[in-house]
Order: C-alpha cells, then sequence, then structure tokens
C-alpha cells in the first residue's frame, strides 16, 4: 500500500510530489497522458518567479519532474479510469494496475474546451489543433486562424507568426479578455489580422482544412474564409470525469475544495487547475501543490498516531 498517491504531472502535481517525497512518504505518481500537463506545452513562460528570460514550457516541466524524482517520487506513465474513495485504504484503477493509498492527491488539471462546432471533431489532426507549441512547426509560409481572446489564444497566436505567414485571430467579442501587455503587443504585431465579433460556425475541408465559416455576431453577416490551419484556445474544462460520484465536484465539474485543498473526503485532496477555475497560474499552482503536499505529511502522522499511540516519532 501506498502511502500517497499523486495523480497528475503539471506544476501543482511535481511540487506536492516534491514536499511529500522529501517528508519521506516515497509518493507514486501517475502522470496521466501526456508528462509535465499543459506547462509543457506552452511555447514561454513568462510570469514564473525565477525566470526573468522567459523559459520554455517544456524546459520548466522537466526540470520540475527532475526535482521531484530527486526526494524519492516514483513515476508511473498510466491514466487513472476510476477511484473508490468509500473505503479504505483507497483504490486507484489505472488502465495498467490497480493501487490502494492512505492519501489521495488530485492535480489532473484541465483540457482544452472544444468549439463544437460541425467538422472540429473530423479534422482535428489534419488541420484543427488545441497546441500552439506541438504543431505551429507544420504551418510554414501559410495563413492559420486562432479562435479565442484570452492570455492563451493571444499568447499563442504570437508564437504561431514564427512559421504562419499571416494569423488572423477570430474573437466572439470587440475587446480582448488577455491582459494589457499581451493586447498590446499582439495590436502591435504586423503578421496578426485581429477579427472581431466573429464567430466560426463551421469548418470545412476535404481530407484537410481548407477554410472556416465566419459569422459576424453583430451584423449577422456570413462568410466562407479559405485558411489551412484552425488553432483553438478558448479555454479548458477541468479533467475530473473518472471522480463522478466519488466526492464533492462544482456544476462545471471542478472539484470542490476548501482554501488549503481539502476535499469533501478525509484524506482526499485536490490541488492547481482541477479545483481552480479563477488564477490558474502555474505560481497558483505551485502554491496549492506545496500545501497538499505538506498537509499528505500531517494526515499521514496522523493516521500513525491513531494506529500506535504513545509511539514516538522522530519528526
Ligand atoms: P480564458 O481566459 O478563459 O479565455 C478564453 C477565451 O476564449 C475568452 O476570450 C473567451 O471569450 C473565448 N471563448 C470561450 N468560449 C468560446 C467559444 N465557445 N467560442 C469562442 N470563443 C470562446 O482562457 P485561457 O486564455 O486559456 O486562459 C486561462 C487562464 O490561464 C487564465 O487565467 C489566464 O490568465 C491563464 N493563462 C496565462 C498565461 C500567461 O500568463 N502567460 C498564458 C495562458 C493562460 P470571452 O472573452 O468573450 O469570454
Amino acid at each position: 500500500m501506498q502511502k500517497a498517491i499523486i495523480i497528475g504531472s503539471g506544476p501543482a502535481g511535481f511540487t506536492a510530489a516534491i514536499y511529500a517525497g522529501r517528508a519521506q512518504l516515497e509518493p507514486l505518481l501517475i502522470s496521466g497522458p501526456s508528462l509535465g500537463g499543459q506547462v509543457a506545452l506552452s511555447s514561454e513562460i513568462g510570469n514564473y518567479p525565477g525566470f526573468p528570460e522567459d523559459i520554455p514550457g517544456a524546459e520548466l516541466a522537466q526540470r520540475m519532474h527532475e526535482h521531484a524524482e530527486r526526494f524519492g517520487t516514483r513515476f508511473e506513465s498510466d491514466i487513472v479510469t476510476s477511484v473508490d474513495l468509500s473505503t479504505r485504504p483507497f483504490k486507484v484503477v489505472t488502465y495498467g494496475n490497480e493501487y490502494e493509498t492512505q492519501t489521495l492527491i488530485i492535480a489532473t488539471g484541465s483540457s482544452p474546451r472544444k468549439l463544437r462546432v460541425p467538422g472540429e471533431k473530423e479534422f482535428s489532426g489534419r488541420g484543427v489543433s488545441y497546441c500552439a507549441t506541438c504543431d505551429g512547426f507544420f504551418y510554414m509560409g501559410k495563413e492559420i486562424i486562432m479562435v479565442g481572446g484570452g492570455d492563451a489564444a493571444v499568447e499563442e497566436s504570437m508564437f504561431l507568426t514564427r512559421f504562419a505567414s499571416k494569423v488572423h485571430l477570430v474573437h466572439r467579442r470587440d475587446k480582448l479578455r488577455a491582459e494589457r501587455v499581451l493586447q498590446e503587443r499582439a495590436l502591435r504585431h504586423e503578421k496578426l489580422n485581429i477579427i472581431w465579433d466573429s464567430i466560426v460556425t463551421e469548418i470545412v475541408g476535404d481530407g484537410a482544412v481548407t477554410g472556416v465559416q465566419l459569422r459576424n455576431v453583430k451584423t449577422g453577416e456570413e462568410k466562407l474564409f479559405p485558411i489551412s490551419g484552425v488553432f483553438i484556445a478558448i479555454g479548458h474544462v477541468p479533467n475530473t470525469s473518472f471522480l463522478q460520484g466519488q466526492l464533492e465536484l462544482t456544476d462545471s465539474g471542478y472539484i470542490v475544495a476548501d482554501p488549503d485543498g481539502r476535499t469533501s473526503v478525509e484524506g482526499v485532496f485536490a490541488a492547481g487547475d482541477v479545483a481552480d477555475w479563477t488564477y490558474r497560474q502555474i505560481a497558483t499552482s505551485v502554491g496549492s501543490g506545496c500545501k497538499v503536499g505538506m498537509l499528505v505529511e500531517q494526515y499521514v502522522a496522523e493516521l500513525e498516531d491513531r494506529a500506535y499511540p504513545g509511539k514516538i516519532r522522530l519528526s
């Protein structure tokens, strides 16, 4: 039986692993579909303290991974399909294994929100992408669109101008949501064109994407916009489908937790974007991972005290 299992390998999971590892809990971290989560897919990180020059997201994730490994975290590359939190120890089921654990840290983050328009699913991977760093290279010298108006859409649009001849940012309103500094850079960028007040109603193609149907939400005007790539960055949805019925979730599927990460089940903690629909920053995820790492140590010590009352502990 494990003392601590951590599900998810983003900044929250890595940080929880560092703290639980340093507390000699020998945690097991189940890393999910891709090690490093969303951070590993980010082009450059410019707002994480300690890195005044931007750091590539993949490098930051790699450093966090090494740090967690150094303090005794065991990594399993697998996906959790279900958990049973009604029994003690808790049960964690993956595609390849079944584990028992005294405590559980859920740091599964969130996944890109889908546009839900005709053609999106059909052309996913054939002109439709949710990851500029993964797929930008394929659009060398081509014109592409990016859908969204937040930090991610603006930042990734600028990244894509390294490859594309022109990036058209399609936003459903007449004002960007992205932070001011990014907005100013975007508005000044000569390879970036913003298409305001517009939505994509359909993605069309023939084997691969050839265009999108655009609708101006103010005038109602519809037009076919020829394009070879469609990037989508319209926010995220929490990765909690494997938790249904096991602990309290919000209507949108986020884990309900107190400010320190305690969930509705004692001994189960949440950290990072999976319980945070407001800040969703690397720095806040690291902070929440730290808190739950420390809480897990306390909780395991309490369990030992209950099992062996009167025993002297060294820490
Ligand atoms: P976000 O801030 O929630 O922005 C989502 C954008 O997509 C909004 O502009 C929204 O439009 C638009 N949108 C949502 N649903 C849509 C739909 N169905 N059709 C068309 N447009 C739609 O998401 P995000 O950009 O992924 O950022 C999430 C969090 O991560 C934020 O807290 C952000 O600050 C943070 N982040 C930070 C950085 C950075 O600091 N470098 C980079 C990336 C992300 P409306 O504006 O009309 O709502």
